[in-house]
């Protein structure tokens, strides 16, 4: 029988590096769900659509193929129409793209429907904004991170800087803060948490210590 456990949170909770932790420690497929909207966004962007025009982007869904793959070191790759696009996707202008398209409707059918099927009889862990609410409502482990704003910041500020943007920490937590805002209040499978996921304050932990807090409180 499969597995399956569900993270969500918001942005940089920890919820890839929990996520990645354990589908290696349990030998499970990791599905980052928030690369599938990267992908999309990235699509918009280079191909000039206008992400905040719903109808632009319903038609041109149908020519937009996303697909999750991994190399013999487990990485996860994401591929737009057979393309390798992992490497373009973690700036915060594709991030904004995904952020506004994921709160279309047919943006989030084609994609939610395509993680369901990547979760179907495989033990995995898939993290993003809905999988418990959503995605996958019946997952045998719910968990939802949280961390404090200013951590969060420092953690994203020191992603950026390693990508070499160099950005205050109160511009990294404004743009925090529009993304959560957004996720969380749009109409479509916004960011909560189900009565049954199980709070993880992430706060000052390193991802060892995540990860290990998560594995002792849980397996
Ligand atoms: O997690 P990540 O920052 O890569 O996600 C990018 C964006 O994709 C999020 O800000 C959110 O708007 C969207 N997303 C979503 N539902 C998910 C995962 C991500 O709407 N399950």
């Amino acid at each position: 029988m499969s597995y399956k456990i569900a993270i969500d949170g918001p942005s940089s909770s920890g919820k890839s590096t929990l996520a990645k932790g354990l589908a290696r420690e349990f030998g499970y497929v990791y599905i980052d769900t928030g690369a599938m909207y990267r992908a999309i966004g990235y699509y918009l962007i280079k191909n000039g659509i206008d992400f905040h025009d719903e109808k632009a982007v319903k038609d041109v869904l149908d020519k937009i193929d996303v697909s999750l793959d991994y190399d013999k070191d487990g990485a996860l790759h994401v591929y737009l129409n057979g393309e390798d696009i992992s490497r373009h996707i973690r700036t915060e202008k594709v991030g904004d793209a995904a952020s506004v398209s994921s709160q279309f409707i047919d943006v989030r059918k084609k994609l939610v429907s395509l993680q369901r099927k990547l979760a179907e009889e495989k033990s995995c862990v898939m993290d993003g904004r809905d999988i418990a609410s959503n995605v996958l409502p019946d997952a045998n482990l719910k968990l939802y991170l949280v961390a404090s704003d200013e951590c969060r910041a420092k953690r994203r500020q020191i992603e950026e800087k390693a990508k070499g943007r160099d950005v205050s920490v109160e511009e990294v937590m404004k743009e925090l803060k529009e993304r959560d805002y957004r996720d969380s209040h749009r109409e479509h499978n916004p960011l909560v948490k189900v009565p049954d996921a199980h709070v993880v304050d992430t706060t000052g932990m390193t991802p060892d210590e995540l990860i290990d807090t998560v594995l002792d409180r849980f397996f």
